[in-house]
């Protein structure tokens, strides 16, 4: 992809270009960032492929509620990893749609994720923000120096776990017992 000159990302493009060039190096996607967010090992088993979407439920009945909710946006096909929901070209702004008001901030690594890869195509500043599925509710995910140092620490944790060949150690957290993962995971 070729790399967008910017003035306007200022201080931003450094850390920028080196989280897409981690990205790209290990064929990173948003939905990892949420998973790491919520628990390393979880993240571990989706880089790994250990799931079962196609036998869980829930997983199923959230992935279709997803694809009714509203077309994933077509004018970014192309730049690696991101599919958004929908991307305001005007405002600059990218929107991803979320079933609940539940686990916002791990969402919300997830359209950071969307930002950060349109900022380094086009050498612009975007802003973000979760819609609630049916509720044409819109909540701001804040984008700043410091989200951007998080997402790229992110991305290199998750080039570590993409290397280990086992799952990482972890505690039990209240999520485990919704967890998509946990009758894979060996911890619940
Ligand atoms: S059950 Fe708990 S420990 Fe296991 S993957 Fe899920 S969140 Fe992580």
């Amino acid at each position: 992809m070729a790399r967008a000159s910017s003035t306007e990302l200022g201080d931003w493009e450094a850390p920028i270009r080196a989280f897409v060039a981690t990205v790209e190096a290990y064929e990173l996607h948003g939905l990892l960032f949420q998973h790491l967010e919520l628990c390393e090992r979880r993240a571990w088993l989706h880089l790994h492929r250990v799931d079962y979407a196609h036998l869980e439920e829930r997983m199923k009945l959230g992935a279709v509620a997803h694809e009714l909710h509203r077309p994933r946006d077509r004018s970014v096909e192309g730049l690696m990893g991101l599919a958004p929901d929908r991307i305001d070209w005007a405002r600059r702004e990218v929107i991803e749609a979320k079933g609940s008001a539940g686990a916002r901030r791990a969402v919300s690594m997830q359209t950071l994720f969307y930002a950060l890869l349109l900022m380094e195509a086009t050498g612009r500043r975007w802003t973000a923000a979760n819609e609630i599925v049916g509720g044409r509710k819109k909540l701001p995910v804040a984008v700043g120096a410091e989200e951007i140092a998080r997402m790229l620490a992110m991305a290199k944790r998750l080039g570590e776990l993409a290397a280990a060949l086992s799952a990482p150690k972890t505690t039990r957290k209240p999520i485990c017992d919704s967890c998509s993962y946990r009758f894979l995971c060996g911890f619940v």
